[in-house]
C-alpha cells in the first residue's frame, strides 16, 4: 500500500506551539523558576561557608565563630529542603497541566483530521503518534522539562557562585571544560533530531505493516501471503534496528566525552588553585570553595545533558503530534447559505493521485425527493462520485453544490444537515444511549430523541433497557446487538435530518443478513428524502426513479430504467448481461 504519511511540523511551527504553551502558563512557570532559583541559592551557601571556615581555622578562629557558621549552614540546608519541595511540587503540577492541555489539543486535532487524509495516510502512522509519541511526550513534559528548568537555574547560579568565590581559581577549570562540552554536545545535538525522527518513522512503518497484516489476516491466509508479510515485517524490523543502532552510536560517543569533561575541571581546580595558593594569589579557603562548587556543577550539568537527550526525543514526538494539526483543512466555511435544497454537480473532476482523474466532467442535477441509482462497472468511479456528492472529498475542478453553494464551503455540521453518506460504520460510543443520539444533534430534547428512535422502530427495545435512554452503552457497558447499533446510526440520521442521503451499497447498512425490520427502519429514514444509491447490483437500480450509468469516470447515460433499456445503450447492455446470467434467484426474470 502506498502510504502518504501525515506531516511532521517544521521547527518554526514547533517553536510557535512551544511559545504558545509558555504564554498560556507564564505565571505558574515564573513561580516555579523563582522557587527553583531560591532553592539553588540556598544550596550555594554550603561551599561558601566551608571555604570561610577553612580560612578561619587556618587563622585564629574561636569556637563561637565556628558555631555561628555551622548554624548558617544548618539553616541553609533546611531552607534548601523546604524550597526544593515547594519548587518541585509547583513544577510537577505545572507539567501535568501542560500535558493535559497537549493531550486535549491532540485529540481535537485527530478528530478534526479531514477524512480523506486519514484514508490516505493509513492507520499505522496515526496509531504510532497516539501511542508511542504521546507516551514519549508525556515523559518529557512530566520529568524532563522540570528537571531541565532546575538544572539550568542551578548551573547558572552555581557558575556565578564559583566565580564569586575566587574568579582566578575558577577561570582555568571553566575555560577547559566549557569548549569541550560545547563541541561534543553540538556534535550530538546536530545529529540526534534526524536520528530520532528516523527512529519514530521506522516504528510507524512497522506498526502499519503489522496492523495491516492482522487486519487482513484472512486475506493473507487465503492468498498464501504469509511469507511475503513475514519478509516485510523482517525488513521493517531491520529498519528499526538500524535506526536504533544509529542513535545508540551517537550516545556512545557523546556520553563518555561528557564524563571526561566532568573530571577535568575538578582536577584543574585543585592543581591550578593549589599553585595559586602557594604563590599567595588565592587563599586555601577560596580553592576549597571553588573546588566544591565545581564538584557541585557536575550534578546540574549532568542532569541538563542527560535530559537534553530526552528533550530531543520529546521534541521529535512533539513535532509529530503538532504535525497532525498541520494538515490543511479540506474545506473552508465561507458563511454562504444555500438558497434551497437542490443538489447539483457541475463539470466535476477528481483525482486521488495527481494526473489520474477518476471522475471526468461529471455533471448531474438531483431532483428533490427522487431516488437515483448509480450503476456501472467496478472501478468506474461510482463510490468516488458518492463521496463527492456527500461532500467528503472536494472536487479537483468543477463544483458540487447545494442551493448554489459548494459543499466544501459549508461547515461540517451544516453540511451534515444537507447530505449524509450512509455507511456500515455504526460505532456505538461509550456513554448513555441519549449521548450517542445527541452526537447528531447536541441540543435535541428527550422528545426528539424518542421520536427519532420511534421513526426507526427502535423505541420498544430502548424503553426496555434498564435505565431507558440513560442506559450506559458501548464497550465495557451494555453491548448493543449489531442490528440495534445500526438502528442507532439510523436514528442519528433522523436527528441530523439531511434532505439528501448517499447510500453506498458496498458499505451500506443493507446487510443481507439483517432482519426485515431493519430494512423497514432504513426505508423509514429514506422516505421523503433525495436518495443517491450507488448500486453495485442492478436490481436496486430497477426500482429507482432514475438511473445514472458511470463508465470510466463519466456519466455516459442517465434516465428512467425502461427508457434506458429501450434506448439500447450501455445500460441496456448491462441489464441484458445481468438478466441473462444464470443461477441467481435474486435476479428478476427478463419479463420484469
Ligand atoms: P466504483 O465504486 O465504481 O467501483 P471507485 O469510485 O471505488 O469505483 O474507484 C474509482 C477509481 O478510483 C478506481 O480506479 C480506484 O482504484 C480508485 N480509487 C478508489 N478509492 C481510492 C483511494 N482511496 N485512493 C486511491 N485510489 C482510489
Amino acid at each position: 500500500m502506498n502510504e502518504t504519511k501525515l506531516p511532521v511540523a517544521g521547527p518554526q511551527l514547533v517553536r510557535h506551539e512551544a511559545r504558545a504553551l509558555v504564554r498560556d502558563h507564564r505565571r505558574a512557570l515564573a513561580w516555579a523558576l523563582a522557587l527553583h532559583g531560591l532553592a539553588a541559592l540556598a544550596a550555594l551557601v554550603g561551599p561558601a561557608v566551608i571555604g570561610r571556615l577553612v580560612d578561619l581555622v587556618r587563622g585564629n578562629a574561636t569556637i563561637s565563630d565556628v558555631d555561628s557558621l555551622a548554624a548558617v549552614l544548618a539553616v541553609a540546608v533546611l531552607a534548601q529542603t523546604a524550597l526544593t519541595w515547594a519548587a518541585r511540587r509547583q513544577s510537577f503540577v505545572l507539567s501535568e497541566r501542560v500535558f493535559a492541555q497537549l493531550r486535549e489539543q491532540f485529540v481535537e486535532r485527530v478528530v478534526a483530521l479531514p477524512l480523506s487524509v486519514v484514508e490516505r495516510a493509513g492507520t499505522g502512522d496515526l496509531l504510532t503518534r497516539t501511542t508511542r509519541d504521546v507516551d514519549a511526550l508525556s515523559h518529557t513534559v512530566r520529568f524532563a522539562v522540570p528537571a531541565v528548568l532546575v538544572a539550568v537555574v542551578s548551573t547558572l547560579l552555581t557558575t556565578g557562585a564559583t566565580f564569586a568565590a575566587g574568579w582566578k581559581v575558577a577561570l582555568l577549570p571553566v575555560v577547559m571544560a566549557v569548549p569541550l562540552l560545547w563541541v561534543s554536545s553540538r556534535w550530538y545535538l546536530r545529529r540526534a533530531p534526524a536520528g530520532y525522527l528516523a527512529e519514530g518513522a521506522s516504528y510507524a512503518v512497522l506498526n502499519g505493516t503489522v496492523t495491516e497484516t492482522v487486519d487482513g489476516a484472512r486475506t493473507v491466509d487465503a492468498l498464501g501471503l504469509g511469507d511475503e508479510r513475514r519478509r516485510r515485517v523482517d525488513a521493517d524490523l531491520r529498519g528499526c534496528y538500524r535506526a536504533e543502532r544509529y542513535t545508540l552510536w551517537l550516545r556512545s560517543v557523546w556520553f563518555p566525552s561528557v564524563e571526561f569533561c566532568y573530571v577535568l575541571p575538578v582536577a584543574a581546580a585543585l592543581l591550578w588553585g593549589g599553585w595559586l595558593a602557594s604563590n599567595g594569589q588565592a587563599t586555601v579557603g577560596q580553592v576549597t570553595a571553588v573546588t566544591l562548587y565545581v564538584l557541585m556543577l557536575m550534578g546540574p550539568v549532568d542532569e541538563l545533558l542527560s535530559w537534553l537527550d530526552e528533550v530531543q526525543i520529546g521534541a521529535t514526538s512533539f513535532a509529530r503530534i503538532v504535525g497532525v494539526g498541520d494538515v490543511p483543512d479540506d474545506r473552508t466555511a465561507t458563511g454562504a447559505v444555500p438558497a434551497d435544497e437542490r443538489m447539483a454537480a457541475h463539470d466535476v473532476r477528481y483525482a486521488y493521485r495527481e494526473g489520474h482523474d477518476v471522475l471526468r466532467d461529471v455533471s448531474l442535477r438531483l431532483v428533490p425527493g427522487e431516488r437515483l441509482a448509480v450503476v456501472g462497472p467496478s472501478g468506474a468511479g461510482k463510490s468516488t462520485l458518492g463521496r463527492l456528492l456527500a461532500g467528503i472529498h472536494g472536487p479537483r475542478t468543477g463544483r458540487v453544490e447545494v442551493g448554489g453553494v459548494p459543499l466544501v464551503d459549508l461547515p461540517l455540521d451544516h453540511l451534515r444537515g444537507h447530505v449524509a453518506l450512509v455507511t456500515q460504520e455504526h460505532h456505538v460510543f461509550v456513554g448513555t444511549l441519549a449521548d450517542n443520539l445527541r452526537l447528531a444533534r447536541p441540543g435535541a430534547s428527550e422528545e426528539e430523541l424518542r421520536g427519532a428512535l420511534a421513526a426507526v422502530d427502535a423505541l420498544t427495545w430502548a424503553d426496555r433497557l434498564p435505565a431507558g435512554l440513560d442506559t450506559e452503552v458501548g464497550s465495557g457497558a451494555r453491548e448493543l446487538t449489531p442490528s440495534q447499533a445500526q438502528q442507532l446510526a439510523l436514528a442519528r440520521l433522523v436527528l441530523n435530518d439531511p434532505h439528501t442521503l448517499v447510500l453506498d451499497e458496498a458499505t451500506s447498512l443493507l446487510d443481507p443478513r439483517a432482519a426485515r425490520h431493519l430494512e423497514r427502519s432504513l426505508s423509514a429514514v429514506l422516505n421523503g428524502r433525495t436518495v443517491v444509491a450507488i448500486a453495485h447490483r442492478l436490481h436496486t437500480a430497477h426500482d429507482a426513479d432514475r438511473v445514472a450509468v458511470v463508465e470510466d469516470g463519466r456519466i455516459s447515460e442517465i434516465g428512467r430504467h425502461h427508457e434506458l433499456v429501450e434506448a439500447g445503450g450501455p445500460y441496456a447492455a448491462l441489464w441484458e448481461s445481468w438478466t441473462d446470467a444464470p443461477g441467481d434467484d435474486a435476479r428478476p426474470s427478463r419479463a420484469s
